[in-house]
């Protein structure tokens, strides 16, 4: 396997290194269960090769991620029965494992996640909030060159 750090706990539990809770595994993904859950039934779903963010990650390998990661918010929902899901990525902010992952959390209204995650914090006007929108059109647009 190309692109691995040999000092990445990750890349270790995915070359067996170190043990984990594998839930599934295919040539480009690879998922398990998170040490510290937030809930039973706690997934990560990581690419097999060794990238810090998102941002990182080759166009190719978007879909291969994004298709397990689905496989497994709907195995999770099942298997813990679960009412939904929450899946969620850090990047930089708040990652503790510099090696990309997908969170595949279990939810269930009423599981008191709601409030600890999202703190809402609104625009201080309409100008502010016009000013962010163009701006990140503006961005978005830049990155597509
Ligand atoms: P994040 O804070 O988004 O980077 O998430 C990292 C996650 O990895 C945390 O939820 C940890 O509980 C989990 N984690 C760290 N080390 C391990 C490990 N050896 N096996 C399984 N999960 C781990
Ligand atoms: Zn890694």
């Amino acid at each position: 396997m190309t692109n691995v750090d040999p000092s990445c706990t990750f890349c270790k539990i995915i070359q067996g290194l170190i043990p984990a809770h594998r839930v599934y595994e295919d040539s480009q993904t690879f998922a398990f269960l998170d040490i510290n859950p937030l809930f039973p039934g706690h997934v990560l779903v990581a690419p097999k090769q060794h990238f810090v963010t998102l941002y990182d990650l080759p166009g190719e390998q978007l879909g291969p991620l994004f298709t397990t990661t689905q496989l497994l918010a709907r195995a999770v929902e099942t298997a813990v029965e679960a009412e939904g899901t929450f899946v969620a990525i850090n990047n930089r902010v708040s990652q503790t494992v510099p090696h990309l992952h997908v969170h595949v959390i279990p939810r269930r209204r009423g599981d008191g996640l709601k409030g600890f995650f999202w703190p809402r914090h609104d625009y201080k006007d309409d100008q502010s909030r016009e000013a962010i929108r163009a701006a990140i059109e503006h961005e978005a647009r830049r990155l597509l060159g």
